[in-house]
């Protein structure tokens, strides 16, 4: 009896410590383990068992393992009340399947016990012993000793029925011993009933009446009926064997009448329909989780497939992918490795141009300088020979080898000028200049030529343009000086205008508008924009008519781009052309250089008994130097290299020094530097067949105070000189 007491504290704490949920929670483990414990009170089976199912369905739907055992030990345990014991082994199985049977539980003890039970029930009691054994090592390992007496009983009707009646008889004795208390009075009652059928077997039954007579004495406190009936019936046979016939019977009867009480009782507890009904809704449900299961399993299957076949699908497309990109680095590697071949084919192409066009500009350069100094010889003899007043008739000779002097002269200029531009040497001035009186000297300078065509020549100049300007004069006069000559050139009794105007005037920036219009010859539609080309002329006829090299127009666009401006030109055949650009410039506050004026040295006495040092290495050049000064009274010293040069001068004294700037050993320039350091005075004037590397002010930096440039103009070379003597 205490094992019972100990089976509702464990079903009593669970319901215990949830009742008070019970009102907010009804759907709970405990509120089920309570209806179903209710129900058995009442003796109302059906509902027990309805509950405890619910409780067990709760319990594994929440995924609380140690409830679903419990409830299902319930199960077993109402079955086993009901006497369906095949159906209670189950439930007791299934309930140990769902505990840890590494650690020992009360719920394991109690399913051994009652799986002990069923097959004592079942008279199989070699599975009997084999459970009661395993529940009572769990009692001892949990330490509970309530159960001893119930299991010890248990194993003397195990022994009596295997014959072994006097170890049975040894067991129940000793329970009998035991003094009576609450707990142990119903397995008492047993042990002495048990005691009882082994004395009626020794045909001891005095004994066995006694024994008897003592277990309906205990039994008339547990009120066991299921025991009573079996007293009841003991007692009927001993009378019986004791031949006391009517007590046999009464007591055969009362058996009887309890028994069907029994049965009546049993049917109220669970009727048969009931069970019926009961089992055939377990096995609706058992059915529908199976469903539920396969239909999860398909579902998992069918979701397992889903994602193997995506996993295929990706792992073919991750290939395909690492495919194509293996393939397009392969391409890519391919192809960079082509186009770093071209880009060597073309970083070798554009050395090489570099490379031919270096070597373009070099052999110009050389080559015009080279033939500069046999032309300064051949134009300054011309000049020596003219001005020896010839005879007429070599006059015409002179006059033509002055004019093809002069040609190639200006020819060589032109290509010189334009390999400078080209090699990207050419440097743009930033100086003071006044435009108006740049513009009047050219008008000056070429009012000869305007003559002698019989032009009217005429300015037109903005009075608003400012009177100081910053810019590059010396480009500006190169491109008016040839738009000018051009357009006196090719007028004959006409007129040619030089036109400039402010554009605009906005932070001292300025832009002015230059135009030269002449009423010539023009130039024919298909030729306005050929004719900027290099060596390109109007025709044949216009070349055998004019002269020109075809250089000029190609030179003034170049200057012009330069300067930041755009050449433009309108022209009609008969009627004259205009050339016309913009240019910008600084304005200025400070006042302009002096503009150099030509001094005509005809009737200028001022070089007379001057002493001028000659820096020069080319003997003809000497020759003309001194020549040509000589005719003007100059006293002429010559020196053919640098070093002899300076000392020349420090130990005498010069009027002025002509400083060659290519000299063997150091060069002019240098030469002039060390001048310097001890004279500072004496003017000293480059002479230079300009080179691609040489400037007016890179000469100027060195000290030296102008430059006369190869081959001379003889004008140009006295005038210098005087202006500076
Ligand atoms: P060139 O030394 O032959 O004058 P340019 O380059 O200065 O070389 O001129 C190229 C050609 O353009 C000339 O030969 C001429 O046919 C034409 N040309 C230039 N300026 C004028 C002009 N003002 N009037 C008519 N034709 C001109």
């Amino acid at each position: 009896m205490r094992f019972f007491l100990a089976y509702f504290i464990l079903i009593s704490t669970l319901s215990f410590s949830q009742k008070k949920n019970l009102n907010e929670k009804i759907d709970s483990v405990a509120y089920y383990s309570n209806l179903s414990k209710n129900n058995t009170v009442e003796n109302k089976y059906k509902n027990a068992l309805y509950y405890t199912q619910k409780g067990i369905h709760f319990a594994k739907s929440n995924n609380r393992i140690d409830d679903q055992a419990i409830q299902t030990f319930n199960l077993g345990k109402l079955y086993y009340d009901v006497k369906k014991y095949d159906d209670a082994i189950n439930a007791f199985n299934k309930s140990l399947s769902l505990t840890d049977l590494s650690q020992a539980s009360n719920t394991q003890a109690y399913n051994f016990y009652y799986l002990g039970m069923c097959y004592m029930q079942k008279k199989n009691f070699s599975t009997a012993k084999i459970n009661f054994d395993k529940a009572e090592s769990l009692y001892k390992t949990l330490k509970i000793n309530t159960t001893t007496d119930l299991i010890n009983l248990q194993r003397g009707i195990i022994y009596q029925a295997n014959g072994k009646i006097d170890l049975a008889a040894y067991i129940f004795r000793k329970i009998v011993a035991k003094p009576d208390y609450p707990a142990i009075l119903n397995t008492k009652a047993w042990a002495l009933y048990q005691m009882g059928t082994i004395e009626m077997l020794h045909n001891r039954n005095n004994l066995a009446l006694n024994y008897f007579n003592k277990a309906l004495e205990l039994n008339t406190k547990t009120k066991n009926l299921e025991q009573k009936s079996e007293i009841l019936l003991a007692l009927s046979t001993v009378h019986e064997k004791m031949l006391d016939r009517n007590k046999a019977y009464s007591f055969l009867k009362l058996h009887t009448n309890l028994k069907e009480s029994i049965a009546l009782l049993d049917n109220e507890k669970l009727g048969v329909d009931d069970y019926e009904k009961f089992k055939e809704s377990e096995r609706l449900i058992e059915a529908a989780k199976k469903n539920k299961e396969i239909q999860q399993q398909e579902k998992t299957s069918k979701f397992s497939k889903l994602i193997s076949i995506l996993a295929i699908a990706l792992i073919s497309i991750l290939s395909l992918l690492s495919l194509s990109l293996y393939k397009n680095n392969i391409i890519r590697t391919r192809s960079n490795q082509l186009l770093e071949e071209k880009n060597k084919e073309l970083i070798l192409a554009k050395e090489k141009a570099e490379k031919a066009s270096n070597a373009r500009t070099e052999f110009l350069s050389t080559v015009s300088h080279e033939l500069r100094t046999p032309l300064n010889a051949i134009n300054g003899i011309t000049h020596l020979l003219l001005e020896e007043k010839p005879k007429k008739s070599q006059m015409h000779y002179l006059e033509s080898l002055q004019f093809s002097g002069n040609y190639l002269t200006n020819f060589i200029n032109d290509i010189l000028e334009i390999n400078k531009i080209d090699s990207s040497k050419a440097q743009v001035e930033n100086t003071n200049f006044n435009l108006k009186l740049l513009i009047e000297n050219i008008q000056n300078s070429l009012k000869e030529l305007a003559s002698e065509n019989n032009n009217y020549f005429h300015l037109e100049i903005d009075e608003n343009i400012p009177d100081y300007l910053i810019g590059d004069p010396t480009k500006l006069s190169q491109i008016l000086m040839n738009l000018i000559n051009n357009a006196l050139k090719f007028t004959h009794d006409g007129s040619v205008c030089v036109t400039t105007k402010l554009i605009s005037l906005e932070d001292k920036k300025t832009l002015i508008y230059f135009e030269v219009k002449d009423s010539g010859i023009g130039i024919p539609e298909d030729k306005l924009v050929s004719v900027f080309d290099s060596f390109s002329q109007g025709s044949v006829d216009i070349n055998r008519k004019y002269g020109g090299t075809g250089l000029g127009l190609t030179i003034v666009r170049k200057l012009v781009n330069i300067l930041g401006g755009e050449i433009q030109l309108e022209s009609i055949v008969n009627k004259g052309s205009t050339f016309k650009f913009e240019l910008p410039f600084e304005e200025t506050e400070k006042p302009v250089k002096k503009v150099d004026k030509k001094i005509k040295l005809d009737n200028d006495l001022s070089l007379i008994n001057k002493k001028i040092l000659v820096v020069e290495d080319n003997k003809i050049n000497q020759m003309i130097s001194k020549k040509m000064l000589e005719n003007k009274g100059v006293s002429c010293e010559i020196i053919d290299n640098g070093e002899d040069a300076i000392e020349a001068i420090r130990n005498n004294k010069f009027d002025m020094i002509l400083m060659d700037v290519h000299l063997p050993g150091i060069n002019g320039t240098i030469a002039t530097e060390k001048i310097r350091k001890f004279n500072t005075k004496t003017p000293i004037i480059a002479l230079t067949a300009i080179s691609l590397n040489e400037n007016r002010e890179m000469l100027l930096s060195y000290g030296m105070n102008d430059v006369i440039t190869k081959p001379f103009v003889p004008d140009d070379f006295y005038s210098i000189i005087s202006k500076h003597i």
